[in-house]
């Protein structure tokens, strides 16, 4: 009875250790893994690899985790993850992942149309939109008008991509009496300091000065780069700099509108619409887009009080540009202080706002405001 009962225990032991054994290997095989990001989504044509997916890999490496992902086409997707855990095994899992498109179409168009009574004009005659999806997207006319009315008759332009994201501008179309020059986009007005205003083809020049701020925007499709008046006049200010030590070069130029749309829909997306608005600016309402503007050297605040910036503020005048958006004065410019933002003006101009160190913008100057209408 003793020896069987003996017996008994070792063989209980026995199957003890080897159900230990199970558990460790078992333990170490589940703790080799990776583990995935929950709901994941790319938007469509952006450059996604393999590691966007994953969220942790333990005790083993990834063999493909820069490869691409396809994300040409809106739907549903499935990639191959090649794990190596670290006793060498292979796993292969297979993961899918949704790419979707968030981004609404682009129109581009004319904010005022002008026309006669009874003279009807195709109101979708220089209008077209573009889409990140590539996909050819159409725009129609949505409100109320009548060519054989007169008034202004605001209306809006409406494009829809696939998945349903909504592009939607407001313009205006002037029926008139015939009798006023209706050929030329052109209506003036007189700033609060006396001096005179055109609105021409969208574009407002005050005193012949090109004005974009919160208040006066660009239509879509103005702009195609720096003008070679600005290019120019940067040279000879950076060689001067450079005789100074200093090396002052474009970190920013000239932006489209569409990547205007980008960039602002990005920071309200990180920061918020009333934040992104501090410091950067609309589609339509960016200076950049203008070509008479650049950001030097570093864009950020840390370039406040360097030497190149100090150097920009007490002589930039001399080659005809601004310190846009100066300290202290982002209740009239609508921006706060940018020590690196740069304005074209010409020098006569520039000379006045730089009042011997003491900088005026241009809306004291002029004497008009910089508010987003809505
Ligand atoms: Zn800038």
């Amino acid at each position: 009875m003793k020896r069987k009962k003996k017996k008994m225990k070792k063989k209980v032991k026995i199957l003890l250790f080897f159900l230990l054994l199970l558990l460790i290997v078992f333990l170490l095989w589940n703790s080799t893994k990776i583990v995935l990001k929950k709901e994941v989504s790319v938007s469509l044509n952006e450059e996604a690899k393999v590691e966007n997916l994953l969220k942790n890999v333990r005790r083993g490496t990834v063999l493909n985790k820069e490869e691409a992902l396809d994300t040409s086409t809106i739907g549903e997707k499935e990639v191959k993850i090649l794990f190596k855990t670290f006793l060498g095994f292979q796993k292969t899992y297979k993961v899918t992942y949704q790419v979707v498109d968030n981004e609404s179409p682009v129109i581009h168009f004319q904010k005022t149309l002008t026309t006669a009574i009874g003279k009807e004009i195709d109101l979708l005659k220089d209008v077209s939109a573009s889409d990140n999806s590539r996909e050819t997207v159409s725009v129609f006319v949505e409100g109320e008008y009548d060519f054989n009315k007169i008034g202004d008759y605001t209306l809006y332009y409406v494009c829809k991509d696939r998945s349903g994201n909504e592009a939607r501008e407001e313009f205006i179309l002037k029926v008139g009496d015939g009798n006023t020059s209706i050929s030329s986009n052109e209506s003036t007005f007189t700033t609060s300091k006396g001096f005179e205003g055109v609105v021409k083809d969208g574009v407002t020049y005050i005193d012949g000065t090109l004005i974009v701020n919160k208040s006066y925007s660009l239509p879509s499709t103005f702009g195609n780069g720096l003008t070679t008046e600005t290019t120019n006049a940067f040279n000879k200010m950076k060689s001067a700099a450079l005789l100074d030590g200093l090396n002052i070069y474009i970190a920013s130029g000239w932006r489209s509108y569409d990547r205007q749309v980008t960039l602002y829909n990005n920071y309200v997306k990180r920061d918020g619409k009333e934040a992104a608005d501090t410091y950067s600016a609309r589609p339509g309402y960016s200076e950049h887009q203008s070509g008479l503007t650049f950001d030097v050297n570093e864009v950020s605040d840390k370039f406040i009080g360097t030497p190149e910036a100090n150097w920009l503020s007490e002589n930039c005048y001399k080659y005809g540009f601004i310190l846009r958006y100066p300290n202290g004065k982002q209740d009239i410019t609508g921006f706060k202080y940018e020590a690196w933002h740069f304005r074209y003006v010409g020098v006569d101009l520039a000379t006045k706002l730089y009042n011997n160190g003491d900088w005026l913008c241009l809306e004291e100057y002029f004497g008009i405001d910089s508010v987003y209408k809505d």
